[in-house]
């Protein structure tokens, strides 16, 4: 298959962990004879020290050109005295618009090899696979009016969403839903705000079509103690833009790091991939940011883009092996016993780990007769 993928790898930590995750890919190309394409662009601190600006008009013109755009991450302590809309930050805003996905999916999960770097107890979490569906580009973030009014004091924004928002987002989640283990548990404030209302009565709406979809509605305050003492009960949350902010950076505890996390946004004109963390300038430029979180974004690229289910659970397959073996980078050693490893060590034990994955789905295919 081809794919042309747009690399913005950003600032920071985000060349460092985006080499590795772009190596993965290279990896799953070549080994199933795929045309994936890889070209360069500049973002956020980095297209400023360039260009002048956050999201030149040529990462704009290439982004909307590709198939998938993969970013690192952007933000630099140096442009912390600009005006917001000058700042590195708002080149991922204005990228993030341009290509318009609604869908913002965020995996939370509990890795068994990094039980203990939780600070919930390991039989809390234990098995938990979560999938955050959160709505993207409405709610309060975007709804008008907002004000904050200087002379009289007062400020306000406005939660609202159309039907036809609220649909689409909710069939993603749905279809989503379908794939993994059929349970949806939608989100909102029912008992008093009337935009939940009308969200609580859209997804009803849309759950006629997906009957064999368990549907569960929850107040935003009780699912964010439940994601906490019985997290295991959720498989997809579907949720509006604020909650899905707010309870996926909650459910990022289970996880125990920052650096493991990915994250993907579908359903616009470009789908955009990007680990969950920022640039973290405390560790850029010295060899030691964990590459994971890039990598399982590369897994999601290759799900959701290049529709290649068996590469991508291949990805996250040779993940699982490289932590269970013990390899820990900075973050995740927490005063281990242990050599702990660069960004690219890592990257390679994942790499090797996955031209192993392959090698054996291409062996059980062969013996199995099924060509893919
Ligand atoms: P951050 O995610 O960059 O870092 C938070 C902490 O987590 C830091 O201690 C950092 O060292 C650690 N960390 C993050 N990723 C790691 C990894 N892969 N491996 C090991 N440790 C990791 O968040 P922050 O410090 O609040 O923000 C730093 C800059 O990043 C700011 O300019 C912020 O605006 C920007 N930011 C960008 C994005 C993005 O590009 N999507 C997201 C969040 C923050």
């Amino acid at each position: 298959m081809q794919l042309k993928v747009l690399v913005l790898a950003g600032d920071g930590i985000g060349p460092e962990v985006t080499e590795q995750a772009i190596r993965v890919l290279r990896t799953v190309a070549a080994h199933g004879d795929h045309a994936f394409t890889f070209e360069d662009g500049l973002i956020g601190g980095a297209a400023i020290d360039a260009a002048g600006t956050p999201f030149p008009p040529a990462t704009r013109e290439a982004a909307l050109a590709s198939d998938a755009v993969f970013l690192g991450a952007v933000g630099h302590n140096k442009f912390n005295a600009l005006p917001p809309s000058e700042r590195p930050e708002a080149g991922l805003l204005a990228l993030r618009a341009a290509l318009g996905g609604f869908a913002n999916l965020r995996p939370a999960f509990a890795h068994p090899a990094l039980a203990d770097n939780s600070p919930l107890r390991p039989a809390v979490i234990e098995e938990v696979d979560i999938l955050f569906v959160r709505e993207l580009l409405g709610g309060l973030y975007f709804g008008q009016p907002r004000e904050w009014n200087r002379a009289t004091n007062e400020a306000w924004n406005t939660m609202r969403y159309t039907r036809a928002e609220i649909e689409r987002v909710a069939r993603v989640a749905f279809e989503l839903a379908g794939k993994r283990r059929k349970k949806l548990t939608s989100v909102d404030k029912a008992n008093v705000l009337e935009v939940s209302q009308l969200w609580r009565a859209t997804v009803n709406e849309v759950a006629k079509d997906y009957p064999e979809i368990t549907v569960e509605h929850e107040f935003v305050d009780a699912c964010s103690m439940h994601l906490m003492n019985n997290p295991r009960r959720f498989d997809v949350i579907l949720t509006e833009n604020l909650f899905g902010d707010i309870l996926s950076d909650e459910a990022g505890v289970i996880t125990g790091s920052l650096g493991v996390l990915p994250s993907a946004t579908i359903g616009g004109q470009v789908d955009l991939f990007e680990p969950v963390h920022g640039s973290a300038p405390d560790i850029a430029g010295q060899g030691i940011a964990n590459p994971v979180g890039a990598i399982l974004t590369a897994a999601m690229l290759l799900r959701h883009s290049a529709k290649l289910e068996a590469e991508a659970l291949a990805v996250e397959q040779a993940v699982r092996t490289v932590l269970e073996s013990g390899a820990r980078t900075k973050d995740l050693a927490r005063g281990q016993q242990g050599t702990i490893l660069s960004t690219q060590e890592m990257g390679t034990r994942v790499n090797d780990a996955l031209i192993d994955v392959l090698r054996g789905q291409a062996e059980s295919a062969r013996l199995t007769g099924v060509t893919r």
